[in-house]
């Protein structure tokens, strides 16, 4: 089998193929071998269990997936990374590798056709930074039977999108997290495990997706555009925000926060989930 945490193999590998590292494709590479097998063993993946790998690289995740998985898909942007694949996954007979864009991919489909023999799916990955929120809010947002999101982030991204709600680092995207799941912040991996050595730290985070979510807004596309609007001038008060964001007279909005039992001079990050459903719901009564 490929050492992949070895330099001269990644390199051999992918000169073999012609291949050289590509900047804009978020291509940094693990080579702590460490990082792996822990992040497929925190992710909780069982032998009855499916996965999706977004962006394989030259497999160094995917051979750790694929020792613990029942069946393991992986989708890669790049197309001169699936020859290179070719070599690196011949020893796994539970891998399919398919060259896509995962936000063009219809996952609903290809789990379907992949996964229905499969107990739970799982999505582990190690993801290209340059769309880490576009990537995790189109899985949570399409509401696939996903039971976890275990991946690898930038350090403040995962920070920003496991933030508590209420909370000072909280923003819009950690409302939407929250909202579909329960996050959770792994573990710490410096800038010196992945090759070339991007300019950032990473982490590792997990997001068990709720069977459904704590709160059930009467319009949940409202409930979105409210907390959109209420984190979107982030030094001002929510409703300075909201008004400007929902197009709402500041005696709407004041009205709606007192009918919520809040202060008109509150912040959004200050609010809890609760707060935040129970004001949607009074500004959708005057909407
Ligand atoms: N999994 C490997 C590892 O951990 O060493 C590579 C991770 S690298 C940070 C991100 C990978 O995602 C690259 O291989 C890149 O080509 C691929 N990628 C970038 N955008 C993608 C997209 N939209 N869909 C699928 N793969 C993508």
């Amino acid at each position: 089998m490929y050492n992949l945490t070895d330099i001269n193999t990644i390199k051999r590998v992918m000169s073999r193929h012609g291949v050289t590292f590509s900047k804009a494709l978020g291509q940094n590479f693990i080579i702590d071998p460490e990082v792996c097998p822990l992040i497929v063993e925190k992710s909780g993946v069982t032998q009855e269990d499916g996965v999706l790998e977004i962006g394989p690289g030259v497999g160094v995740l995917t051979q750790e997936i694929a020792k613990k998985a029942k069946k393991l898909v992986a989708l890669e942007l790049d197309t001169r990374l699936i020859p290179v694949l070719g070599d690196t996954l011949e020893d796994f007979s539970n891998v399919e590798v398919i060259n896509a864009d995962v936000m063009k991919t219809d996952l609903e489909r290809l789990f379907a056709e992949s996964f229905s023999d499969c107990e739970n799916i799982h999505v582990i990955a190690n993801l290209p930074y340059y769309i880490t929120s576009p990537i995790i809010m189109m899985l949570l947002e399409s509401r696939l039977p996903v039971k976890a999101i275990t991946v690898m982030v930038q350090k403040e991204a995962g920070e920003r999108l496991c933030a508590d709600v209420g909370s000072r680092d909280a923003g819009a995207v950690s409302v939407a997290v929250n909202y579909y799941s329960v996050a959770e912040e792994l573990f710490f991996v410096p800038r010196e495990s992945f090759m070339p050595s991007p300019n950032v730290d990473s982490e590792v985070i997990k997001l068990k997706v709720r069977e459904k979510p704590e709160f059930t807004p009467t319009d949940e596309e409202y409930f979105f555009r409210v907390v959109k609007a209420a984190f979107s001038q982030r030094r001002k008060t929510a409703a300075n925000g909201l008004s400007s964001g929902l197009g709402m007279s500041k005696d709407k909005i004041f009205a709606a926060l007192e009918n919520s039992g809040l202060a008109t001079n509150v912040r959004a990050e200050k609010l809890t989930m609760e707060q935040l459903y129970t004001l949607s719901e009074e500004l959708y009564k005057m909407r």
